[in-house]
């Protein structure tokens, strides 16, 4: 009787020990992957997901889209509000924005107030009717937070790029989105702006 009290007891602890490493094991691996603030992939998973869908883009000859999203006078909405007001309000256009994705299409938090969008399979056309569709999500997404009166609102702005045959590694694909949103602040904010290359031969 005594011997099986000890064993048990013994099985009992490893069993714990086992959960208790899984445990930590799957938190360490999805703070690997998920911005914690958003619940959002962060920007180590965008590039590796990213790669995969550029590959798979070339093998099937289909078209990749990509948007760059940047909140607007974001600096402005801490420095009037406070941080935590910032924070909720990176919350809600998270929120906003991949409630207006469909679930094939993906989204990262890659900065501070900055976001990327990929959609597979999605035409130049399709992808610009989606940018303006989130632009104006966002825009219509009122903040509530305590101790604030109005609701706080905010814009973004779009940077759009698809994939060519030209394009080699996910950076030459994110630079151009990022160039377009640089252009897109530029010209004055709450804006989507393409750059979208001629399309050089199709290669790899
Ligand atoms: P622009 O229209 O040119 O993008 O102006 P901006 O103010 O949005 O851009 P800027 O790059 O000057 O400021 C970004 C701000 O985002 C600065 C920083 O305080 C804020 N920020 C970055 N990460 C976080 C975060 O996790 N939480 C909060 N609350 N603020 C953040
Ligand atoms: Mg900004
Ligand atoms: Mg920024």
């Amino acid at each position: 009787k005594n011997e099986l009290a000890a064993r048990s007891r013994t099985q009992i602890r490893r069993r714990r020990f086992q959960d208790k490493l899984r445990e930590s094991y799957e938190r360490s691996l999805s703070m690997a992957l998920i911005d914690s603030l958003t619940g959002l992939y962060n920007r180590r998973y965008l590039e590796t997901y990213l790669k995969g869908l550029m590959d798979n883009a070339v093998e099937r000859r289909k078209p990749l889209a990509l948007l760059m999203l940047d909140i607007d006078h974001f600096k402005a909405v801490n420095d009037t509000h406070g941080h935590l007001v910032g924070d909720k309000v990176l919350k809600s256009v998270a929120e906003a924005l991949i409630n207006s994705l469909r679930s094939v299409d993906m989204i990262a938090r890659i900065g501070g107030e900055e976001f990327v969008v990929v959609m597979p399979d999605t035409s130049e056309e399709f992808a610009e009717a989606v940018a303006e569709r989130l632009r104006h999500r966002v825009s219509e997404t009122n903040v509530y937070c305590d101790g604030v009166e109005e609701p706080v609102t905010v814009n973004i702005s779009i940077g759009l790029t698809m994939r060519t045959g030209d394009d080699k590694t996910v950076e030459d694909l994110m630079q151009r989105a990022d160039k377009a949103l640089y252009g897109a602040k530029n010209a004055g904010r709450n804006r989507v702006v393409s750059d979208i290359p001629e399309a050089g031969p199709e290669t790899g």
